[in-house]
């Protein structure tokens, strides 16, 4: 069957090609019409470099337009896209361009200098060297091609008649496990889980959803972008995290959705919202990491009309693969029910489901329209994880009577320490209840009597007299024995990655 993931947008332009796609923090605003023709240049000039059917395409962009047109100008004419994480540094650009076999890299002109060294290890390495295009104005080195050249080619007008299960997208895992992998992604699979998702979500045409979350992300890519522009919705291109800025923009856009991932909204808490009008906020979409009950409920209550709705979901699922749907449906503390069309399973080491209860933690594995063809060129990592068609996460959880699931942690965040496992994330929870503590994450670190010691790295809130010790006592008196923290580190800030992840690998070196 021929289907063009990129019929989102057009589609969506024949239904209001003067709607605001999306408002960008320059104040800029781009219709429909706008990005629809824009993109179908680019497709048109892409093909015109030379790039055949399959080939593909590496953008390293923050959230601007510019993003858009090469994503649905790849689309449209049939090229894979392979978004990169702007903050990337050389050797991982070499990496990803190389393993990919990129044709064509569009860059920002102000990151040019680390892109062109990026590129040059990977011609090195044995790439045939890319094309090079640079976007967003300013002084571009030799070599190189403006980004704006592209949009002078003509419309190509249909997207590319490509085959629904031809990959669109190489998302590239963040490499956590080893080098980064790219999940492939196909265009009926990113279709169904923005349509799926965006449905049960109850997201409206008159929807204005902020898009922080970096659009080289699978939860920013799949569900912020193509979950606005499948509903004919408007989005506002914020290209960093920034608190303060970030209220402005919700409410000067009079933004309906926030999308983010639990850090934000610990961040959210802290900004100035006095005088500001943010009564157009109706979800708070998140995901990505767990998000703390206290976290939820202060959103809750600093945003009044606001639902915080947590879902689940991975590189490798498209995004999207369990949701709470709404106020009513929704169990604090879940991560929700599986989307229509997938199914989601707690099992143990040798793969046997396990029942519904909090004891019977096991590995969770997904299967359904929304798992990945598999790891591009990798066929063994492949096998590892999409086993008898189930896709196996590296996340443990467990399920409930109702169908709801819950994660309990990574696989490889686990702390075992004296043979007993210790969840960080429940040790978490306890902290984030202490009124004093506004961020908390707790690693291992190796201990030669338990194998592991479990440590807390704890940020106290303003003007906070908590001491180390008084945090101990909090935690002791909480939790069993083998698993309260028995050192905390106090710490100005957490370190978060570009999606606003925390970084345990960090804390634990
Ligand atoms: P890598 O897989 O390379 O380590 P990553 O963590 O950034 O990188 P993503 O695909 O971005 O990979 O994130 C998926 C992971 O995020 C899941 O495996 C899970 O551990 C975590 N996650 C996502 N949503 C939630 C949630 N609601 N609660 C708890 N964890 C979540």
């Amino acid at each position: 069957m021929s289907f063009n993931l990129a019929s989102i947008l057009t589609e969506s332009r024949i239904a209001h090609p003067d709607k605001p796609l999306c408002h960008t923090d320059e104040d800029a605003t781009l219709t429909y019409a706008d990005v629809d023709e824009a993109s179908g240049r680019v497709a048109t000039a892409l093909l015109e470099l030379g790039l055949e059917r399959g080939d593909r395409v590496a953008v390293q962009l923050p959230n601007v337009p510019e993003f858009l047109f090469t994503y649905f100008g790849a689309l449209k004419a049939g090229l894979v896209l392979v978004p990169l994480n702007p903050l990337l540094k050389a050797p991982e650009i070499a990496h990803h361009l190389h393993d990919s076999g990129a044709r064509v890299f569009v860059a920002h002109t102000r990151a040019a200098e680390t892109a062109l060294k990026g590129v040059e290890a990977a011609v090195a390495d044995g790439l045939a060297r890319p094309q090079v295009l640079l976007a967003c104005g300013g002084d571009r080195p030799e070599g190189t091609t403006d980004f704006d050249a592209l949009l002078r080619a003509e419309d190509c007008g249909e997207p590319a008649a490509v085959q629904a299960g031809d990959t669109a997208v190489l998302l590239y895992t963040s490499g956590t496990t080893g080098r980064p992998k790219g999940a492939e992604l196909t265009h009926v699979q990113l279709y169904m889980n923005c349509t799926v998702s965006g449905e049960q979500l109850g997201l409206r045409e008159d929807d204005v959803s902020l898009a922080v979350l970096p659009l080289f992300h699978a939860f920013g890519l799949s569900s912020v972008l193509n979950g606005a522009v499948r509903r004919g919705g408007t989005i506002v291109l914020v290209k960093r995290f920034e608190r303060d800025a970030v209220v402005a923009a919700l409410a000067k856009y009079r933004c309906t959705i926030f999308a983010g991932v639990p850090t934000m909204y610990q961040e959210l808490l802290r900004a100035d919202t006095s005088g500001v009008d943010l009564s157009s906020l109706r979800i708070g979409s998140c995901g990505g990491a767990p998000m703390p009950a206290e976290v939820m409920r202060e959103v809750e209550e600093t945003f009044p009309g606001i639902v915080v709705l947590e879902g689940y979901g991975l590189s490798e699922t498209a995004s999207s693969t369990t949701v709470n749907t709404s106020a009513e449906e929704r169990k604090v503390g879940s991560i929700g029910r599986p989307i229509w069309g997938v199914r989601v399973r707690v099992v143990d080491p040798e793969g046997r489901e396990l029942p519904p209860g909090r004891d019977n933690v096991g590995e969770i594995v997904v299967r359904g329209h929304n798992t990945m063809k598999g790891y591009w060129n990798r066929p063994d990592a492949t096998a590892e994880v999409l086993r008898d068609g189930w896709f196996h996460t590296g996340d443990l959880g467990h399920s409930d009577e109702d169908g709801y699931f819950y994660v309990v942690d990574r696989k490889k965040d686990l702390v075992v320490r004296g043979g007993y496992n210790v969840y960080p994330r429940e040790v978490e929870e306890v902290l984030y209840e202490h009124p004093d503590v506004t961020g908390a994450a707790v690693v291992g670190r190796p201990d030669e009597r338990m194998g592991e010691e479990v440590v807390a790295c704890v940020v106290l809130g303003p003007g906070s007299a908590a001491t180390e010790e008084d945090l101990v006592a909090f935690c002791k008196e909480r939790m069993a024995a083998y698993k309260y923290p028995r050192e905390i580190r106090l710490m100005s800030a957490l370190p978060t990655g570009p999606t606003g992840k925390i970084l345990r690998k960090e804390l634990r070196a």
